[in-house]
């Protein structure tokens, strides 16, 4: 039986009348729960609405331009059978409909740059296009918005926060000397100082990349770009740190582009601004150590600041709508972390719905709903709010180069990272999952080339994940529960850290490591390892996946003992049953 349902304006945090720039979603269209619906703009920030039910849209309410407030209707859309439940989060967002092209504008106007390689967005993905491209001989710009080179991973993602995560751990670990008969005092924590040791970090790391562009000659050119046609981007010149306007306007024309636009932080419409509501970037900026903290959101970016303020002081919650903490590897190695932290956190609530925020004077209320959802609102002193990223493809003036944007605003391209349009490439975020920098660079070098006339081809048979906590969770390739779903029949082989004689020398054995292989072919498709250094570890089960490896080819090349990485030799001679730093293994 099929229902239909109102799909409404939730609490937007006391705003009315507000302006909806974006609408995702038209007549006919599937929309499953979380779905974004449409983006609002308040004077102080955007915000994108998510679908409280799935199933078909029947009519959309408000278009480009209205004005809406809480309440107001959307979209209605007839819901039938089970879909009329609120989908599981995990289940994946449909498929993207293939995108008819849009009509390319065409300007009448002169240039007052000319380049072979126009370059937009200088994060990870934009800087190594426009390295690479210059590298190769082309007249490369670079256009970019912020002062600085280096775009989210630089400046407020990647590595901001392990120059954080980097200081939580040496406090955490100096504490445990205390077991080996060493005691420090309590570590006095000058904030001040450890925000600008973070911000030398990054002042270092952008300094050295616009030194290199320069030796590069690539010309930087800074402001807001918009496409005009297939063949001219304007630029809006921004000034200062951020990105006011210079009220100054120049047009490049460009024989070739790579699309590098990144991405931005979703944020939920039910809350209000405050202070002590923060997204990552704001949580990054380390203003204050709350006593007790919110993190909506149990993915790596909420886990990892997580770290950072519980090692300072805070006491944690967090709040996660799926079943798991840390989604994307098996849970094996999760359960090791998840032991080794609980003593962080006041409540884990899985299965859970954040469904109200409210600023008060003596602190932020919040309201949960769901498997361990407390009956009252909680209060907290600050609230991160990580609920993931949207790419950018929707602010760009792509349709006037006729690039075809989803609608959720990723662009698609080619195994050649090329767009529909074929002298536009895209690459990173922009391009889609998974949001990580070390993608984007390996698709940087791929369009630069193909760009430059070589085969290049974006063939990567992995890209391996890491989060950064204490211990680090580092997985690459086909998990189990992946095997599993899909009916892939793998062997897998486990060295656990507590027969590892550096583990167990660090007094940190609590890890382990895992290697899969194909049955058939007893080719490695995969691994993971949890424990002390594994991110730094797991990219020789990287290189072993991409030469098509098997065990005894790891098993017998000689890893340096005694190390963590040994571990992975170890896990190869399991899986043919010659290691003997375990007790014999049964015959099978
Ligand atoms: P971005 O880094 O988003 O860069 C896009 C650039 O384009 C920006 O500089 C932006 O200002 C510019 N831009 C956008 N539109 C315009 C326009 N119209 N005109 C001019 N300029 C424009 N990834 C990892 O691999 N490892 C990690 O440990 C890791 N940690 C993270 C931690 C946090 C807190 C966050 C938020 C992210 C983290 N990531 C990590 C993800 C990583 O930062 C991104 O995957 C990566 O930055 C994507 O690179 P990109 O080049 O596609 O885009």
């Amino acid at each position: 039986m099929s229902q239909l349902i109102e799909l409404k304006v939730p609490d937007i945090g006391g705003h009315s009348g507000v302006d909806v720039i974006e609408v995702f979603v038209k007549a006919g269209d599937t929309v499953a729960v979380e779905e974004s619906l449409i983006t609002l703009e308040t004077d102080k920030a955007t915000m994108e609405v998510p679908a409280s039910h799935a199933g078909v849209i029947k009519e959309v309410k408000v278009s480009v331009g209205s004005k809406v407030s809480e309440g107001d209707v959307i979209a209605l859309v007839e819901a039938a059978g089970a879909a009329a439940e609120a989908l599981s989060p995990a289940a994946p967002a449909p498929a993207a409909a293939p995108v008819e092209a849009p009509k390319a504008a065409s300007h009448a106007g002169g240039a007052d740059f000319e380049c072979e390689m126009l370059v937009l967005g200088a994060g990870p993905g934009g800087y190594s296009a426009a390295f690479r491209s210059a590298d190769l001989g082309m007249k490369t710009i670079l256009v970019e918005r912020y002062a600085t080179l280096g775009g989210v991973c630089l400046n407020v993602g990647c590595i901001p926060s392990k120059a954080l995560l980097h200081n939580a751990a040496v406090i955490d670990e100096v504490a445990h000397l205390e077991a080996n008969g060493i005691k420090f005092g309590k570590p006095e924590i000058d904030i001040d100082q450890l925000r600008g040791y973070k911000e030398k970090v990054i002042g270092k790391l952008t300094g050295g990349l616009a030194g290199m562009a320069k030796a590069r000659k690539v010309d930087i050119v800074r402001g807001i770009g918009t496409f005009i046609d297939p063949h001219h981007i304007a630029v809006d010149l921004t000034t200062g740190s951020g990105k006011d306007l210079k009220n100054e306007r120049v047009v490049v024309k460009f024989q070739k582009a790579i699309i590098a636009a990144g991405s931005r932080v979703v944020k939920l419409p039910f809350i209000p601004e405050d202070p002590r509501i923060v997204d990552s970037t704001g949580a990054l900026e380390l203003k204050f150590v709350p006593k007790k903290m919110l993190v909506i959101g149990g993915g790596i970016i909420g886990l990892e600041m997580g770290t950072v303020y519980s090692t300072l002081g805070a006491r944690l919650d967090v709040v996660e709508m799926m079943d798991g903490l840390m989604q994307g590897p098996d849970r094996d190695l999760v359960k090791v972390w998840q032991k080794m932290n609980e003593h962080r956190f006041d409540n884990i609530m899985l299965n859970t719905k954040t469904t109200a925020v409210e600023a008060r004077e003596d602190g932020i209320y919040v309201t949960f709903e769901g498997e361990k959802a407390p009956k009252e609102p909680q209060r907290y002193d600050l609230v991160l709010v990580a609920a993931g990223r949207a790419p950018n493809g929707k602010f760009i003036g792509a349709e006037n180069a006729g690039v075809v944007v989803t609608d959720r605003g990723f662009i698609p391209v080619d195994k050649q990272m090329r767009t529909n349009v074929p002298h536009i490439f895209a690459i990173g975020d922009i391009v889609g999952q998974p949001m990580l920098a070390h993608k984007a660079v390996h698709e940087a070098h791929v369009a630069a080339e193909v760009a430059h006339g070589e085969k290049a081809y974006f063939d990567a048979r992995v890209i391996p994940g890491v989060a950064y906590t204490d211990p680090e969770v580092a997985w690459v390739g086909m998990t189990e529960a992946q095997a599993k779903a899909e009916g892939i029949k793998i062997e897998k082989s486990v060295f656990p850290w507590a027969a590892s004689g550096r583990a167990i020398a660090n007094g940190r054995d609590e890890g382990f490591t895992k290697l899969i292989f194909d049955a058939e072919t007893h080719q490695v498709i995969g691994g993971g390892i949890v424990g002390t250094h594994a991110g730094d570890m797991i990219g020789e089960v990287c290189l072993a996946i991409e030469m098509g490896c098997d065990a005894t080819d790891i098993g017998k090349t000689i890893h340096p003992h005694p190390t963590l990485g040994e571990s992975i030799g170890m896990a190869a001679e399991v899986a043919h049953g010659s290691c003997t730093d375990l007790p014999p293994q049964r015959k099978k």
